[in-house]
């Protein structure tokens, strides 16, 4: 029989102090342990993987340990150990998305009303618990009003709304946190370490970013790659297996947009679309690409960033080639592009025209610089017209295209906004002049 154990289970935390992440509860839990003032109910509740279960063992493992130190179980004696291989009699994890019902929280009852056999505490620790029935609900409030003193409920869930205010207000609440990318990275390098895997810093933040908040998710996705890569998991050979796009294609066609290349960007891009190229996960990462850029060149802290160091360097590389109005702009088409691009029949050409658009965003600005450069040219030859046939209301013409000349002759080049008003109040005396 194989003795493979999955990561997730072979590094499963096994004392607070290994948990990543989520101080304010492990610290919490062991400063009860040690001052022996335990609740008689806790609500974990927090996003899938994050150690909801978990921690909910090692409280109980801290609580029955008779090697307890400084609010540690020792993860060695009789009673650890037998926490740890879930054969402990009174330690009880309930899985309430399977056992939802009245009978299971009468059997709970039933067991409740019993001595722990070995233990100081009798421990229930009930997982998904919003999936309850309100009646094995109310059978469980009965429960949690007179709790005898040696039982402990832990209840765990995802969705602490579902759960009715009656339990809520008998726990003591502690929510969760998703773990950072950075903290997820770090405990994977470890891992990699132990298990003996080489693996690039890409790699790490990229299996980080793929457990979105939960470690276990991470872990699993690390399986998965030492499976297909073997001992040593590079970038390369880590994209082609998940069949997901690599970071330096973004830069590559952030390199096509500033040089306004829109050629050489639907040529790289349908290059990338032959090779099997997701085009929403395309969409996705050229969309986060501009977010990061704009963080890191509004800011300059790069930390702000999910990013192994080399790809950092790059962004603030890139950061240099572009203005903070420009990113703006670009983020604008993207951020309107959204919602269309799932709705649209054809996906690919969807892009194919926003990235033209995306090219072309200076471009046009400068289009525009230049007519009303034009317009302002042909502005004499008009007043001189204006003034030739007297006309009533030459005042207002001549006071409309003094205020076109603050806005347009300002040190700075005009906004989009002044561009536009400058327009229409030219077009505007255009209209007087044929009226
Ligand atoms: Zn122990």
């Amino acid at each position: 029989m194989s003795t493979y154990t999955v990561s997730a289970r072979k590094y499963r935390p096994q004392k607070f102090s290994e948990v990543t992440s989520q101080e304010f509860v492990t610290q919490t839990m062991k400063n009860a342990v040690v001052a022996g003032k335990i609740a008689h109910s806790y609500l974990l509740s927090g996003p899938r993987g994050v150690g909801k279960t978990t921690i909910a063992r090692i409280l109980a493992k801290a609580l029955n340990c008779p090697n307890q130190k400084d609010g540690e179980p020792c993860d060695n004696c009789e009673s650890c150990s037998e926490i740890k291989r879930s054969i402990h009699p009174d330690v009880i994890e309930i899985d309430a998305a399977s056992r939802r019902g009245i009978d299971d929280i009468r059997d709970i009852q039933e067991a409740a009303k019993a001595h722990p056999m070995k233990a100081n505490f009798k421990f229930f620790i009930i997982d998904e618990v919003h999936m309850l029935t309100q009646q094995a609900f109310n059978a469980l409030l009965k429960i949690l009003e007179e709790p005898p003193p040696y039982l402990v409920f832990v209840l765990a869930t995802t969705n602490p709304e579902k759960i009715p205010a009656t339990i809520v207000s008998r726990c003591q609440r502690f929510p969760l946190q998703r773990l950072r990318v950075s903290e997820i990275s770090g405990k994977l390098k470890e891992i990699s370490k132990e298990e003996k895997v080489k693996i690039d810093d890409e790699s790490l933040f990229l299996i980080a970013k793929l457990g979105d908040g939960a470690l276990r998710d991470a872990l699993g996705v690390f399986d998965s790659a030492v499976s297909y890569c073997g001992e040593k998991i590079t970038i390369d050979d880590l994209v082609s297996f998940l069949n997901i796009p690599q970071k330096e294609i973004y830069f590559s066609i952030a390199e096509f947009i500033n040089s306004g290349d829109v050629k050489g960007a639907l040529n790289y891009f349908n290059e990338l679309s032959a090779r099997g190229l997701d085009i929403q996960t395309f969409f996705n990462g050229l969309t986060e690409h501009f977010r990061d850029l704009l963080i890191i060149k509004s800011t300059s802290e790069e930390e702000l960033i999910d990013e192994p160091d080399s790809i950092k360097e790059k962004f603030s590389a890139e950061a240099e080639l572009f203005s903070i109005d420009r990113i703006l702009r670009l983020m604008k088409i993207l951020s309107d592009a959204e919602n269309r691009i799932r709705l649209s029949s054809n996906q690919k050409i969807f892009v194919e025209v926003m990235l033209a658009e995306l090219c072309r965003v200076d471009a046009e600005v400068r289009d525009l610089s230049e007519i009303i450069t034009e317009l302002k040219g042909s502005k004499k030859k008009f007043l001189t017209e204006v003034d030739s046939t007297n006309a009533p209301a030459k005042t207002e013409v001549h006071s409309a295209i003094k205020t076109n000349e603050k806005s347009v002759s300002g040190e700075s080049s005009p906004s989009k906004d002044e561009i536009v008003s400058t327009l229409k109040q030219l077009f505007d005396a255009e209209e007087y002049k044929f009226n």
